[in-house]
């Protein structure tokens, strides 16, 4: 499994851009809202890895309440999953480690997503991304 990206809150997306171009070398490819997460994100590719810079759009929503309450930040690392997420999710359940959603949903650019608990995985969010 590969490292699809890292995924980073910030209060701003174009107040965060700045230290990525100046020091990384790096600008957005995508850009797009997931208006059901209440987020905006950027995608910055780094090779094959990707930083996901995810903006709140609103109060609600995982990421405004990850910003108010720890200040941006790494919020999750998520791998990229060969073959069906949806398999990959039954497998882990039957496994003990079910995954917060009980079926992929549409993440951003197009792809599923699931996320894992952090108490699965010391403490780090863990989010897979594939094919449904
Ligand atoms: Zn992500």
């Amino acid at each position: 499994m590969k490292v699809d990206h890292v995924g980073v809150a910030v209060k701003s997306i174009d107040d965060a851009l700045p230290f990525y171009k100046k020091a990384l070398g790096l600008e957005p490819s995508v850009r797009e809202q997931v208006t059901g997460q209440h987020v905006r994100v950027a995608f910055l590719q780094a090779g094959e890895t990707a930083i996901e810079l995810l903006e709140p759009i609103s109060d609600e929503g995982a990421i405004a309440k990850f910003v108010r309450e720890r200040g941006p930040g790494l919020h999750h690392v998520a791998f990229h999953v060969p073959g069906s997420l949806g398999d990959k999710m039954r497998g882990l359940t039957q496994d003990g480690l079910s995954p917060l959603e009980p079926a992929p949903r549409l993440g951003a650019r197009g792809h599923h997503v699931c996320f894992l608990h952090p108490k699965l995985a010391s403490g780090v969010l863990v989010e897979l991304v594939g094919a449904k």
